[in-house]
């Protein structure tokens, strides 16, 4: 089975669109999706109903509930407030409602997913650090559990003598002896330096992971969010991917 996993699409649609594309180029069987469709990006509707139609899992991001007023916002820098604020105005009432009954975390064929950590999912803490990562191992037993969030795509490996390492590199073999946690960065605003949208594959037949970056129109969804009056900021940082 050849999964592919997305996060942090944020609105933007033609991203989303190209990830698309490249999981029906690669034969990806099932898409799981972690959250944050909405909030920072021009296309909220157009996102979200993209990934319920394509997804077998749709889990809730911090934006998405707080599109909705679901989750406490205090945090939000003023950009994600005043884009935030205009998805809720944006948002339909039926991608609202559906938003309102994304699940936290989703376990599925043995693969546990969560939008920020699996410790206290409804918190949003970031995962950066191996004491982070330490903590958040001992709150799922799956062997893999796939995280966004932070939209800096890297995997954590806890190796069976209790030792854990970083790993940055695109591609691993995962062992049967170890376990992971693998943050698959961001479609829609990647912050890495690169800006180009990223999807995470999984293959089980083969026991590989890799991280696939893809091309997309980022003028093209630039010249959206600046349409819609949304700040110019969120759209110049999609050029340089911070
Ligand atoms: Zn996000």
């Amino acid at each position: 089975m050849r999964y592919g996993i997305l996060s942090d699409v944020h609105g933007n649609l033609p991203a989303l669109q190209s990830v698309l594309k490249t999981c029906a180029k690669i034969k990806v069987d099932k898409l799981l999706f972690l959250g944050d469709a909405v909030g920072y990006g021009a296309n909220p509707n157009q996102c979200a109903s993209l990934i319920r139609e394509e997804a077998a899992a749709f889990l809730a991001g911090n934006h998405d509930l707080g599109a909705v007023g679901m989750t406490n916002i205090r945090n939000f820098n003023p950009y994600a407030l005043e884009a935030l604020a205009w998805t809720a105005r944006t948002l339909t009432p039926d991608n609202a409602h559906y938003l309102k009954e994304r699940p936290m975390t989703v376990e599925i064929d043995d693969i546990f997913l969560v939008h920020a950590s699996p410790c206290q999912p409804a918190e949003w803490h970031y995962i950066f650090h191996h004491q982070e990562a330490s903590l958040n191992f001992s709150a799922f037993s799956q062997q893999v559990c796939f995280i966004g969030h932070s939209h800096l795509p890297c995997v954590f490996i806890l190796y069976p003598d209790g030792s854990i390492s970083l790993e940055r590199a695109a591609s691993l073999v995962l062992h049967d002896n170890a376990r992971y946690i693998i943050n698959v960065g961001s479609v829609g605003q990647p912050r890495d330096g690169d800006p180009r949208a990223s999807l995470g594959v999984l293959d089980t037949d083969n026991g590989k992971y890799y991280l696939h970056r893809t091309i997309y129109e980022i003028k093209d969804a630039q010249a959206s969010i600046l349409c819609m009056g949304l700040p110019r900021f969120l759209a110049e940082r999609l050029a340089i991917g911070r």
